[in-house]
């Protein structure tokens, strides 16, 4: 049986003294829940994020990372820098990384495997554009980052990460999948991933769906049978509605 995953992922929002208000408030209202509850603030606020969420299940998660553990790599993170700090988990490859920073998926590949190696979990953003899943080129556009992201990898490492089912065309528009479609596309994941690991691995594996995902939406898509979770971003930033999807889904 594979564990809900709810993750907000904050983007570049919220400042320290923001990020210390919301976590004291959230910590307060998810003491216990079967959902596991991730938060993944700017990197800015990870150290303070973390010494409050001591002792809480609320779990951190980083945005985005540089796969050299150290070196000359002005203004980047290593994976090692945000293990100290407290993250269980990274986020990669999302899609606003993709197109705003041109990152590949051989980039994002080597970012998995370099997380890895300092024990961190890797969240890995896949996702058609409006273009892409128009034209018939979903499944292709997904496979091709599934395979790319997770090249190299063991069995046994593979079937510990999460992989986030975003399309692109859904996040920040207020246009969610429905939850058919955003069924089909988790499934065929799974299915790549089958291909490539076996069945064990891609029945460990968790895949979320991100989008414009809100309480009213949360339910319906978390009910369907390849769907292990949400990566949320607007609404994580608002304790009504991140607290709302948590308790929807429960
Ligand atoms: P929205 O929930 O704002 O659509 O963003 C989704 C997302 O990109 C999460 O990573």
């Amino acid at each position: 049986m594979r564990q809900l995953i709810i993750v907000g992922n904050w983007k570049m929002h919220k400042t320290v003294t923001e990020t210390l208000e919301f976590l004291v408030e959230l910590k307060e209202k998810l003491s216990n829940t079967a959902v596991e509850v991730v938060v993944s603030p700017p990197f800015t606020a990870l150290a303070a994020a973390a010494e409050v969420l001591k002792g809480s299940p609320i779990a951190l998660a980083a945005q985005n990372m540089h796969w050299k553990k150290q070196g000359a790599f002005t203004g980047e993170i290593s994976s090692a820098m945000l293990k100290e700090l407290g993250c269980k988990y990274v986020i990669l490859g999302h899609s606003e990384r993709r197109q705003y920073f041109s990152e590949t998926d051989d980039h994002v590949n080597k970012k998995v495997k370099s997380a890895l190696e300092s024990e961190l979990i890797p969240i890995v953003c896949v996702g058609e554009s409006l273009e892409q899943r128009e034209t018939g080129a979903t499944e292709a556009t997904v496979e091709k980052q599934i395979n790319g992201a997770l090249a190299g990898l063991s069995p046994e490492q593979a079937a510990g990460i999460v992989i986030a089912y975003e399309p692109v065309w859904a996040i920040g528009t207020g246009k969610t999948a429905s939850d058919e479609d955003a069924q089909q596309v988790n499934g065929y994941i799974r299915k790549v991933i089958a291909c490539r690991f076996g069945n064990t691995v891609a029945e460990a594996v968790r895949i979320q769906y991100g989008g414009s995902v809100k309480p009213a939406n949360a339910q319906g898509l978390m009910a369907q049978p390849d769907i292990d979770g949400a990566l949320v971003g607007g609404a994580s930033l608002k304790m009504h509605d991140f607290v709302g999807i948590i308790q929807n889904v429960l």
